[in-house]
């Protein structure tokens, strides 16, 4: 009776900008030096650059199939699970709680599965499975980026302007990382600096 190989959850999280995706790019491309299979996925949501690759913002690239939810992403990866060892997706947080349980399974199929998504929404509040996943997981990898107003690191993803829609993809120049001190939820961060409020004396 063979031993059967044990799999591992691995979560890369974290604001935007931070390097999410150029590290599950460097994971997935490390596996396939090491001969080992990969199939990567990303939600139908995140068109900004193509629909047959992940991209980071600093412009690594992997290949992979965009999925429209959980029930295509399993329709697309079961039928070729046996030819698979490492399972990447990017933007884990636009998919729904479904994606746990699927995560566990095929963990328990010896599956390493490596997922990458933001933390927290521009409200910091918990984005969707992440969290869930973070609990779950074998490893978790908190990243920051470089707060855009004072240079610290980051752990917050400020929306610019006033739009309040959880998902607003894409657009450049709609979001920045901040740190604690120049993360403001609900304002309008265009001039971050000028909405300080004055010292209480
Ligand atoms: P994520 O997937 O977390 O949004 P990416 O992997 O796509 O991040 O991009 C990371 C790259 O973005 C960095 O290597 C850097 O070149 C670039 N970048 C742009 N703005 C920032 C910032 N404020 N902090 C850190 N990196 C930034
Ligand atoms: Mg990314």
């Amino acid at each position: 009776m063979s031993i059967p190989v044990p799999g591992r959850i691995e979560i890369i999280t974290g604001p935007m900008f931070s390097g999410k995706s150029e590290e599950l790019i460097r994971r997935l491309k490390r596996a396939r030096i090491a001969r080992q299979r990969v199939a990567c996925y990303k939600p139908d949501i995140d068109l900004r650059y193509h629909r047959t690759s992940i991209a980071s913002h600093g412009a690594q690239t992997h290949d992979a199939s965009t999925v429209a939810n959980v029930e295509d992403l399993r329709a697309a990866l079961f039928p070729q699970l046996d030819q698979i060892e490492v399972v990447g997706i990017d933007e884990v947080q636009f998919f729904a709680d479904a994606i746990i349980p699927l995560a566990v399974e095929l963990v328990h199929l010896g599956k390493r599965v490596v997922m990458a998504g933001l933390d927290t929404t521009f409200a910091n509040e918990p984005f969707g499975p992440v969290p869930n996943l973070m609990a779950l997981a074998d490893e978790v990898t908190k990243l920051s980026a470089v707060c855009m107003v004072c240079g610290a690191p980051a752990i917050h993803t400020q929306r610019l302007g006033q739009s309040q829609e959880l998902v607003v993809v894409g657009a450049t120049g709609l979001y920045e990382a901040r740190c604690r001190a120049h993360f403001h939820p609900y304002a309008d961060e265009h001039h971050s600096e000028q909405l300080e409020l004055p010292a209480v004396s």
